[in-house]
């Protein structure tokens, strides 16, 4: 039997190594940091700051400290990616800088997308009962204890090259799964890192994108994210090595399933609004009526996002219709 350590770290290609770190809850599962030696020691992705002495161990492992890595770069501001950047820069003495895109460094440097207050504006639209918009706050406590808010020191673009270790590798923007989501591309050895945006065990999540100001959001964080798929396609990358789970050799057969499955839950939602006009957040329950147990908020939040962000698609294309009434967003068939 394999001893646990040899297993959370692998060199999977020259001067490049995966260390997975254990995360809360079933899906999506460990985290893929990626480690890359040599001209810029360079850190894709920390974990949480719940991880930090594994993260340390698999570096050692390799042969690094903290204090050895020069960059830290986020493929997006969630708490997963980021949570223990700050320790790093921390232990480093600060020598270790740290870059994101533009549109994610706010998350990262503060726990917060939006305010409290624009949360809950969201949540009252969408139907939500007061008792979950209570527990949402409760789980994001949760949430936000897994993670330490960490300055952002440079702020990356589409399209930028940038150095990871031995590698230049050229930042891709992908909204979508949130606004400042990146890949990285090694264009000459075909490798994409590509985050949250691509996963090969489950389709990733093209969460709300809430904006400080908002009567409606705006953003179509589903058509964002489709898009960014297409920049994606067009590279057409040797392997991809996501965030979590196993690295993906197969990229359009992974993209055939996220569009099968985008179409199954606009039917299914399309079916359920045959009965009549419903919130989002009725429209949720209909859709996901197993969930249950302790992580019903967290799967209440997913559902709500995740079906408002389908109705905006459906109704840009003229299939639903919505209304507000006494400060409730409601949806009917068109
Ligand atoms: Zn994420």
């Amino acid at each position: 039997m394999k001893h646990k350590s040899t297993i959370r770290c692998k060199e999977i290609h020259p001067h490049i190594h995966r260390i997975i770190l254990p995360l809360p809850g079933r899906q999506p599962g460990p985290v893929n940091a990626y480690l890359f030696t040599g001209k810029q020691t360079t850190l894709l992705d920390t974990g949480t700051r719940r991880t930090t002495r594994h993260l340390e161990e698999s570096l050692r492992q390799i042969g690094i400290g903290f204090s050895d890595i020069d960059r830290i770069i986020l493929t997006h501001g969630h708490i997963d990616h980021y949570g223990a950047a700050r320790h790093v820069v921390k232990q480093s003495s600060g020598r270790t800088a740290v870059a994101a895109h533009c549109e994610d460094a706010p998350v990262v440097e503060t726990g917060m997308e939006v305010s409290d207050r624009q949360f809950s504006k969201f949540y009252r639209l969408m139907g939500v009962p007061l008792v979950f918009e209570l527990l949402f706050y409760g789980m994001g406590l949760f949430f936000s204890s897994l993670a330490e808010n960490c300055r952002v020191d440079v702020c990356l673009s589409d399209g930028g090259k940038i150095q990871v270790g031995d590698y230049e590798a050229t930042v891709i923007s992908t909204p979508g799964h949130t606004k400042g989501s990146i890949c990285l591309y090694l264009e000459k050895e075909g490798i994409l890192f590509s985050g949250d945006h691509i996963l090969g065990h489950i389709t990733p999540n093209a969460f709300v994108m809430l904006e400080s100001d908002f009567d409606i959001p705006w953003r179509m964080s589903q058509l964002e994210f489709y898009d960014s798929l297409r920049k994606i396609e067009s590279l057409a990358p040797r392997i991809v090595y996501p965030a979590h789970g196993k690295p993906i050799t197969d990229l359009p057969r992974t993209v055939a399933m996220y569009r099968e499955q985008f179409l199954l839950r606009q039917e299914k939602i399309l079916t359920i609004l045959k009965k009549g006009e419903f919130t989002v957040y009725s429209i949720a329950r209909s859709l996901f009526p197993e969930i249950s147990g302790k992580r019903l908020p967290l799967e209440i939040f997913l559902g709500v996002s995740e079906v408002f962000t389908h109705l905006q698609v459906l109704e840009k294309d003229g299939m639903v219709a919505s209304h507000i009434r006494r400060r409730k967003q409601y949806y009917s068939l068109k």
